[in-house]
């Protein structure tokens, strides 16, 4: 089903997702959806948060030609290499790109939806995607990576976008009872 992305400023996007710990049927339809979603919007990655379900899950589809994709569950990244600045964008800011540091390589461990162990180890372009999609899972932007003068222009751009203060939707809360961690 496709769902509607939501839209920078709405506060979804800035609240840190809970973890995954159902691997059930809803879980698989969310995964669906945001790869339908995505697919719809030709995103190269999207996070649960920005269709307005706060857990820790993205879909990603870029890479070398053919293009890698798939999903990862409560991802955890280990970064390394010194950071390079490149055009991004998103799907919840859309329309803008902006030049964004990230580091060149990334490995990201998590989950699949059968809760099984997986992981993504990426360069370039996938290395950049997983760390802006799980950014999302943190309630963090990619405006949030420029640096002062860049996230000025940017914000600027932002206000002056035609979708700018649009309503904002209501938050789906999720059926799950939610542990967590301390
Ligand atoms: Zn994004």
């Amino acid at each position: 089903m496709l769902r509607q992305v939501r839209l920078f400023g709405d506060p979804v996007l800035r609240t840190p997702a809970d973890p995954v710990r159902d691997f059930d049927l809803e879980l698989r339809n969310l995964i669906r959806d945001l790869e339908e979603t995505m697919q719809e919007k030709s995103g190269v990655g999207l996070a649960a948060p920005q269709i307005g379900v706060s857990l820790r899950v993205f879909t990603f589809h870029c890479g070398d030609e053919e293009g890698e994709h798939g999903h990862l569950i409560n991802p955890v990244l280990d970064l390394s290499g010194d950071a390079e600045e490149d055009d991004e964008g998103c799907l919840s800011l859309p329309g803008l790109q902006f030049p964004t540091p990230r580091a060149p390589r990334a490995i990201a461990k998590g989950l699949n939806m059968h809760g099984e162990p997986i992981m993504i180890e990426g360069t370039e372009l996938l290395a950049r995607c997983v760390q802006h999609e799980t950014d999302h899972l943190d309630g963090i932007l990619f405006i949030d990576r420029m640096d002062k003068k860049q996230r000025k222009l940017a914000m600027k751009a932002v206000r002056e976008a035609e979708w700018y203060g649009d309503p904002i939707p209501e938050i789906k809360v999720s059926p799950h009872s939610v542990q967590r961690i301390s």
